[in-house]
């Protein structure tokens, strides 16, 4: 716990007017900590006030407590709070009471009320939604955490002045407080508190209500946690109408830091205490004297929710939109990957990739696979007299004949230098005979145009196999290929601008090359 340094703590203990509990608080505050305390024994102590009586039996019946049963008489009131609950709502009540009520000094007693009453009824419904604390021990450690602002102000009734009406903001009273006397009313509050011998579980929520860096992370209880979102949320119910839209904003964001409930929880916690918050107003004989401002402060609770769900359905939609453009991005990029940039026909690894492919279906479905190598004629020469950039313009034309030369579903690839290859899945040795013929044909009897009207006559040579999906010589594509380049060596050798379709077996091949 925080030290409070000797001054400050001569000061308090020689005020002779601090706040102390009435008596009847004395009373409950001893059978608090009795252990063989009852409910007759609280009943009791609480019947010798009859306006404390009449309170409890009031809250009994009010919406909070409320079940279809009336409540008649204290006795049932106290069987339906349960002894702690009784002893914390007694206590309540008797420390509220007009003795800690008396404005004295700088500090604005209505607005000091006020927010407390705030504080307790957010902390209750705080704690609904984390568990382990009871509703009642909430309340009362809510309605207590600021009691050390009633001992300051009593101790040095000059503190507060200086803030005159701009007591409203929280953070202002105690930026005030470390400003002069170098702590906060947190620190007193649990003195005080302790002082009056009141529970020691109610110590620490008290000590660490305010939500800054120092107190980030200290929180061992759910109470302590409920009691700093409340100190967060209090502020809604003190300010002026045109921060309230702001501060429900910034403030659950803040709550949010200290305990993992969403934002519709947070919401329902603020519109239902602005709900409550009259009923237990009156019960407590604490002025609100502006009942329009809760409906306010509901309808901004509500607005703030829509806005944010709104924000979210729109971040949602920008990063799915991301998403889809990245997924675009990338198909476009892994597109290019497997292009050749001169031709812009398929490249040597797409080629490796896709015969690898359609091989595998091929043996799957029992299909016939076509394969067509095709190297253009004496191409050297053509880099030789008309120069490089030529013969780039050559590759490029003769992609786009391949292309006009074969169907969608063949894949046209640019091998590499001056040779290109097609694969034609599901074509048997007659359609790929045709293709072959097609493809000598189109360059034999065609000019390519080159740039500057330039003209080209070109041939090629080509070589094709055609597996039948069917063959035990060949466990592998790579043997494939091996097989259709045999076939262009030989279109080559028998004086080329022809194309040669092997049906052999590829070890009849081999016997014929080797002789
Ligand atoms: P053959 O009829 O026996 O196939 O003779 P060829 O001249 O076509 O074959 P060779 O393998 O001797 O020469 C191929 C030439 O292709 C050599 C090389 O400079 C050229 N080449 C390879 N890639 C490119 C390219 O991207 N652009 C250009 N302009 N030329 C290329
Ligand atoms: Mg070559
Ligand atoms: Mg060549």
């Amino acid at each position: 716990m925080k030290q409070l340094s000797d001054s400050l703590l001569r000061m308090l203990k020689t005020c002779t007017n601090l706040p102390s509990p009435p008596a009847i608080a004395s009373r409950i505050i001893e059978l608090s900590s009795s252990e063989t305390a009852g409910l007759s024994d609280v009943a009791d102590v609480v019947s010798i006030d009859p306006a404390l009586s009449a309170k409890l039996l009031r809250m009994a019946n009010s919406p909070l407590y409320t079940k279809q049963r009336k409540i008649e008489n204290l006795r049932q009131a106290i069987t339906l709070f349960g002894l702690d609950g009784t002893l914390n709502i007694a206590l309540s009540f008797s420390l509220v009471s007009d003795s800690v009520k008396n404005q004295t000094s700088g500090l604005n007693y209505n607005l000091y009320w006020k927010r407390s009453l705030a504080s307790a009824i957010l902390c209750q419904n705080i704690v609904q939604h984390l568990g382990e604390v009871s509703r009642d021990c909430a309340f009362l450690a809510g309605l207590l955490q600021d009691i050390g602002m009633l001992a300051l102000d009593k101790a040095m009734p000059d503190l507060y002045k200086a803030l005159h009406q701009k007591q409203f903001r929280h953070k202002d009273i105690y930026q005030l407080e470390l400003n002069e006397i170098n702590t906060d009313h947190s620190a007193v509050g649990s003195w005080l508190l302790e002082e009056w011998r009141l529970p020691k579980h109610l110590l620490e929520p008290i000590q660490l209500s305010h939500h800054n860096a120092t107190n980030a992370g200290k929180y061992q209880t759910n109470l302590s946690k409920a009691v700093a979102c409340s100190s967060l949320l209090a502020d809604i119910f003190t300010s002026n109408e045109e921060d309230v839209g702001a501060l429900i904003t910034s403030n659950i964001d803040n709550a949010k830091k200290i305990v993992s409930l969403g934002h519709e929880n947070f919401h329902n916690i603020i519109e239902s205490a602005s709900e409550n918050y009259t009923d237990l107003a009156q019960m407590f004989d604490i002025k609100f004297d502006n009942p329009r401002m809760l409906e306010f402060i509901c309808e901004q609770a509500k607005e703030v929710l829509i806005l944010r769900n709104l924000n979210k359905i729109k971040e949602t939609e920008c990063l799915q939109e991301a998403a889809k453009q990245l997924e675009s991005k990338t198909a476009e990029l892994e597109e290019l990957n497997r292009r050749d940039s001169l031709t812009g026909l398929f490249n040597r690894g797409h080629f490796d990739e896709a015969i690898e492919i359609e091989f595998k279906n091929a043996n799957k479905y029992q299909w016939p696979l076509g394969l067509i190598f095709i190297d253009i004629d004496f191409f050297k020469q053509v880099n030789d007299t008309l120069g490089h950039d030529a013969g780039d313009d050559v590759l490029r034309q003769v992609a786009r004949v391949l292309i006009k030369c074969t169907r969608d579903s063949d894949i046209v690839s640019r091998y590499g230098g001056e040779e290109f290859t097609i694969i034609l899945p599901g074509t048997s040795q007659e359609g790929v005979d045709i293709t072959c013929n097609r493809i000598i044909n189109a360059f034999r009897n065609t000019a390519l145009k080159l740039d500057k009207d330039k003209i080209v006559h070109i041939t090629v040579s080509a070589g094709a196999y055609v597996y039948d999906g069917n063959n035990s010589e060949i466990q592998d594509w790579y043997e494939l290929v091996k097989c259709a380049d045999q076939a262009t060596y030989q279109s080559k050798n028998n004086g080329r601008n022809q194309y040669c379709l092997i049906d052999e077996k590829p070890s009849a091949i081999n016997k014929k090359l080797a002789s």
